[in-house]
């Protein structure tokens, strides 16, 4: 087989290299990325990197001179333009063409920004995806500022438990009903809302940002569509992805929402993949994108494995997530869309607590909340293909080792 091109220095990237050298394949690897750091960890950034706790250094996936052992032409800091699929050539900002025979899309997504006429012309408004976003917020953030979080999704809330860590004044506003709306029920919802107001926070949901006031282009204050005004130094926008599927639509592959592939991670075209969260796939009947570290990592080595002949069947993936907000971790095992009911289980240890979906009688996904031991035994069950009786999850009389997979 002739070279492999990757698009896109990240989570899949790196995973899909690697893969393909451990799968054999000796030919010629390039990795293509657009920012200029090796190739590197986000989840600390909204977590312990930006405490301090975490250096640089020990966000890096692999050490850097792993790329050069291992044959990998790393070239970062260098956008991909545009794919000629007639030449089966990517090209490169500059005019460098790359030869390909397969091509693997892994250019990932981008924070949703908030529309001009809202957050246009504010220089104290700040998107949250890369280091260099880490850097800069690093730079200015100081205890006794005010904080607006736009979005109670997880980059709303992990920045509203590292603000507060840090001694800022935090507000949420969250537009849906309740925080975590997109990925979680009510109930898990309340845990955090709980969570959020027990450290000072002020949730409010079902409200909408209306617009800024300021001055010398720094926000000084957020009109919100409740009538109420919150006064801020800073705000963090946490309102969403859009996966980064234009190279793939310019060169007229599907999209919808991300590049669309089927359970071999491949587009219509049989020598372009993607995998990652620029990715839609087919799952449980109908077509996800999964933005996690999790389905980065495998989906882009099933793709390296179809590259070389080497998968064993379809990609079906059990999803898990996770999240670490103030001493809670949240695990999540399994994909709930389509739930019909849910129960609740308390933890074995003081402040844990399950989330169990059902759809009828078949689990779908498990929240654990500091219980590990649910999520572990959750996540046995949905990779058995079995499901656990939902009224015997519910009886916190029944342990858990009671309820094992047989
Ligand atoms: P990315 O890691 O985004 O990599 C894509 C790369 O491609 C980027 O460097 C991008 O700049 C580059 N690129 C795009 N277009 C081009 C182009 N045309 N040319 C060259 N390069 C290009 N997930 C979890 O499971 N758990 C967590 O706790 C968690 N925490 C997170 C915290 C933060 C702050 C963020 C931002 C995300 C977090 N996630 C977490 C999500 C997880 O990091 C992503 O799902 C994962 O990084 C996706 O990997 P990827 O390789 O698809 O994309
Ligand atoms: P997200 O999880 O989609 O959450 C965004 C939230 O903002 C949603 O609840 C959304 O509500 C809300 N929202 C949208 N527009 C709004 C507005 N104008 N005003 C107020 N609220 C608004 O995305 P995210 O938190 O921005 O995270 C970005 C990416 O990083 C995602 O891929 C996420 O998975 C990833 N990430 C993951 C982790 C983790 O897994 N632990 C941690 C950090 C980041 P609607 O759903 O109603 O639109």
């Amino acid at each position: 087989m002739g070279a492999i091109v990757i698009v896109g220095a990240g989570q899949a990237a790196v995973a899909a290299a690697f893969r393909l050298r451990r799968q054999g394949y000796e030919g010629a690897i390039t990795m293509v990325g657009d920012e200029t750091a090796p190739p590197y960890q986000r989840p600390p950034l909204s977590k312990k990197y930006l405490t301090g706790e975490q250096p640089e250094e020990k966000l890096y996936l692999r050490q850097p001179d792993l790329y050069e052992k291992e044959n990998i032409d790393m070239r970062l800091g260098v956008r991909a333009e545009a794919i000629d699929r007639a030449a089966k050539e990517l090209v490169l900002a500059g005019g460098e063409a790359l030869a390909y025979d397969k091509l693997l899309l892994t250019t990932g997504s981008r924070p949703r920004l908030l529309p001009e006429s809202v957050g246009g012309g504010f220089e104290n408004l700040y998107a949250f995806r890369t280091l260099e976003d880490a850097n800069a917020l690093m730079a200015i953030m100081q205890a006794g500022q005010n904080l607006l979080v736009v979005g109670g999704g997880y980059i709303g809330l992990e920045m509203a438990a590292v603000a507060r860590k840090l001694g800022l004044n935090v507000t949420v506003v969250e537009m849906a009903d309740r925080i975590l709306q997109r990925v979680a029920a009510a109930e898990t919802s309340a845990y955090f809302r709980e969570l959020h107001a027990g450290h000072g926070v002020a949730v409010k949901e079902g409200v909408a940002l209306a617009g800024f006031t300021g001055a010398g282009g720094r926000a000084k204050q957020a009109a919100l569509s409740d009538g109420s005004n919150v006064d801020m130094d800073l705000a963090v926008i946490g309102i969403g992805i859009v996966a980064n599927d234009e190279l793939a639509a310019e060169a007229g592959l599907d999209v919808a929402g991300g590049v669309v592939v089927d359970e071999n991670a491949r587009t219509a075209d049989p020598d372009i993949f993607a995998a990652g969260d620029c990715a839609v796939f087919p799952l449980a009947g109908g077509t996800v994108r999964l933005e996690s570290v999790h389905n980065a990592i495998a989906q882009a080595e099933h793709a390296a494995d179809v590259i070389c002949d080497a998968a064993t069947g379809p990609y079906a993936p059990t999803p898990w997530f996770w999240s670490d907000q103030y001493d809670v971790k949240l695990q999540i095992a399994g994909w709930n869309l389509g739930y019909d009911s849910i129960r609740v289980r308390p933890g074995e240890k003081a402040g844990g607590q399950s989330v169990w979906y059902f759809k009828g009688p078949k689990l779908l996904a498990v929240d654990a909340m500091n219980d590990v031991k649910a999520y572990m035994l959750g996540k046995r069950w949905l990779e058995a293909g079995q499901s656990p009786d939902a009224e015997v999850v519910a009886d916190p009389s029944v342990a858990l080792k009671d309820m094992a997979v047989s």
